[in-house]
């Protein structure tokens, strides 16, 4: 998903969690981390934040050296996830997105829209389909 939020975009610390909670612990759960150590992380994460300074409804983690939700918004098309005071007031928000419309040859927005599989008639059977509800519903 080239447009979904990168994995890289959490502080380390909380990456660091999410893999000993859903890989490690995913197996093994006495290695999940605790409500506690959840809490405690997200708070320092929190204290990280930086507010952005082209947009004052953006906020990110410290470590990165760039607005990660501004980059998304360019790639966007300028739509953005969390637009700007100004750009509510002004229902700028509301307009369609600029996606294909750009003019600039310096840095073109190039969208890719996946393409669609012909529908085949499922082959799975019976018994793999509740294999797979069993799976889903027993965490
Ligand atoms: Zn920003």
């Amino acid at each position: 998903m080239p447009l979904a939020p990168s994995f890289q975009m959490l502080p380390v610390a909380l990456q660091e969690l999410f893999l000993l909670c859903f890989e490690v612990g995913h197996g093994n759960p006495a290695a999940r981390p605790t409500a506690d150590v959840w809490s405690k992380a997200l708070g320092v994460a929190e204290d990280g934040l930086v507010r952005c300074g082209v947009n004052g409804q953006h906020y990110y983690s410290g470590h990165l050296g760039v607005c990660p939700w501004c980059e998304r918004a360019a790639k966007l098309g300028g739509r953005d996830p969390f637009p700007a005071l100004g750009g509510i007031s002004s229902g700028q928000h509301l307009k369609p997105a600029a996606i294909g419309k750009s003019t600039s040859k310096k840095s073109p927005i190039k969208i890719t829209t996946p393409k669609l599989k012909p529908k085949t008639t499922p082959t799975k059977s019976t018994k793999s389909t509740a294999n797979s509800r069993m799976k889903c519903n027993g965490f």
